[in-house]
């Protein structure tokens, strides 16, 4: 298997069995995102500690192949993070979404980086990248208590 089937096999198989697509009980925090785009909806819930920490993170809603795999895998990678390691798991993933072709973070172990970077396809092709922001967006929305309702067309 070469690395492109490797990649497209994570994407279909989170696509089809999405984790975590469920409502966290006693949510502390949530936002919704949608993508009109393509169609792609999320609520994201998580419920921090009191350290801020991610004690459970899930999502519920509907969408491309691209969008469910994103939010599977990044609810995947998220559970059991700080603060300070989310922001910064975010940000490594928007830059390579939109730029890079490998994934850099500390926070991540190989194994992770790969089920991430099985998204870095989508850069080619300027819709699509919405669909695989869509969740990490609205995450970041949650985190921040700022819109409660994301349209990542306007981004
Ligand atoms: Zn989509």
């Amino acid at each position: 298997m070469n690395l492109k089937e490797l990649y497209q096999e994570i994407i279909l198989d989170h696509g089809k069995n999405p984790r975590n697509l469920r409502k966290s009980e006693n949510f502390n925090k949530d936002a919704k995102g949608h993508n009109p785009l393509c169609g792609d909806n999320v609520h994201i819930f998580l419920k921090l500690d009191e350290n801020k920490k991610i004690e459970d993170i899930s999502f519920e809603g509907s969408g491309c192949a691209i969008s469910m795999a994103s939010a599977s895998i990044m609810t995947e990678l998220l559970s059991g993070k700080n603060e300070n390691q989310t922001k910064e798991i975010v940000s490594d993933f928007l830059e390579m979404i939109k730029k890079k072709d490998i994934l850099e973070s500390k926070n991540l172990n190989e194994n992770e980086k790969t089920k991430l970077m099985c998204l870095s396809g989508v850069k080619k092709y300027p819709m699509r990248v919405k669909c695989a922001t869509l969740a990490w967006h609205t995450l970041t929305s949650a985190v921040n208590n700022d819109q409660v309702d994301l349209n990542v067309e306007k981004l």
